[in-house]
């Protein structure tokens, strides 16, 4: 439920409403806009004490409208709040009229891995260096990531070349170390279920980076955010990272685009999209980066190796340095004729 106060409403009339709301033991989220200030109820009201509560809300001094959410996560809907939110990080914003790019290897390997690929993300234009540290392998046999060290190494490379940095954090227990050494927490797609993560990345205060599970409905998607998010953390940024394909034979899985249009309608979330582990196969993520930021996404996270056919992971799906800058530099354009900007290095 939306308690939406007048333009004029005093602060003793705000005050009077999160009295009453407070004293059904609900909480009261106060959210100042532009004009005027709304008051948002995020949890689930007895069905029985509904409409008796708009009733009372609605009849209360300095009440223009009180509107019920009907979307199952509150926070999460545009419902809730309608202004897009943008996630500030230093002074890249994600979610404004800016399209990211954030990129890098998928796993970080050495420090001379890692410098090689900053310095390529820092000169196609990207701003933000992606780099695993701790990686959900499906095989126990399979790379496993360097873990702090490497989250060391992306920190130092990152900022010699004056990036930010995105990189995984797998369990509750390690949200705290990840945290203090990159700007942005990503929750891998297998963990997208994960409540106990959700809820630790929710006390991080670090901007998120929530990728859709396989398998997830946009509804299970955007409950997990909820998590996040009513646990203190409003910098949660979706990531479409593809669905299990039909056609295994051709692709790792189906990037659902469709994804982005209807999220973008449900939720005042930024979101992200991921051609590489959406589509799986190197010579076809351009064309699906492209199809992202045309559908609308605020940004994209793109796999690229300095080698990648001596990549330790994710090799098929990763953009040579050179491929990389070409790819920015047909995006502008791109992203002009849909009414966005992207970031050039040469000006
Ligand atoms: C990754 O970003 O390298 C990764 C493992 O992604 P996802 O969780 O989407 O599979
Ligand atoms: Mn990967």
């Amino acid at each position: 439920m939306i308690i939406v106060m007048q333009v004029a409403a005093s602060e003793s009339q705000i005050r009077g409403v999160r009295e009453v709301i407070e004293t059904r033991s609900l909480k009261a989220l106060v959210m100042p806009g532009g004009e005027r200030v709304a008051i948002g109820i995020p949890s689930a009201i007895p069905p029985e004490e509904r409409e008796s509560l708009a009733g009372q809300l609605g009849a209360l001094p300095g009440v223009a409208h009180v509107t019920h959410v009907t979307r199952p996560y509150k926070l999460a809907s545009r419902e809730f709040h309608s202004a897009d939110t943008v996630v500030e990080i230093g002074d890249v914003r994600i979610g404004g009229n800016e399209v990211q790019v954030m990129a890098g290897p998928c796993a970080v390997e050495s420090r001379e891995q890692i410098q090689a690929s900053a310095r390529a993300v820092r000169a196609a234009g990207a701003r933000v260096l992606r780099g695993g540290a701790f990686k959900p392998r499906t095989s126990p046999y399979a790379f496993q990531g360097l873990q702090e060290e490497g989250l060391e190494l992306l920190h130092d490379a990152a900022r010699e070349a004056g990036l930010l940095t995105v990189s995984e954090v797998m369990q509750p227990d390690l949200v705290g170390l990840v945290a203090t050494y990159v700007d942005v927490l990503q929750i891998g797609a297998r963990n997208m279920q994960n409540y106990p993560l959700l809820i630790e990345a929710g006390r991080s205060g670090k901007p998120i980076l929530l990728k859709r599970g396989p398998s997830a409905s946009l509804d299970e998607f955007l409950l997990a955010a909820e998590y996040v998010l009513h646990n203190g953390n409003p910098n949660v940024m979706l990531c479409e990272r593809g669905v299990h394909p039909l056609d295994r034979a051709y692709v790792r899985n189906t990037l659902d685009l469709n994804a982005v249009p209807v999220l973008k309608e449900l939720t005042h979330l930024p979101v992200v999209v991921d051609p590489s582990h959406g589509i799986g196969v190197r010579r076809h993520v351009p064309a699906m980066a492209a199809a992202a930021v045309a559908a609308g996404a605020d940004a994209l996270i793109v796999e690229m190796h300095p080698d990648p056919a001596r990549a330790l992971s994710d090799g098929p799906q990763s953009l040579s340095p050179d491929e990389l800058s070409d790819l920015m530099a047909r995006l502008r354009p791109l992203g002009e004729a849909v009414g966005r900007t992207l970031h050039d290095p040469a000006r």
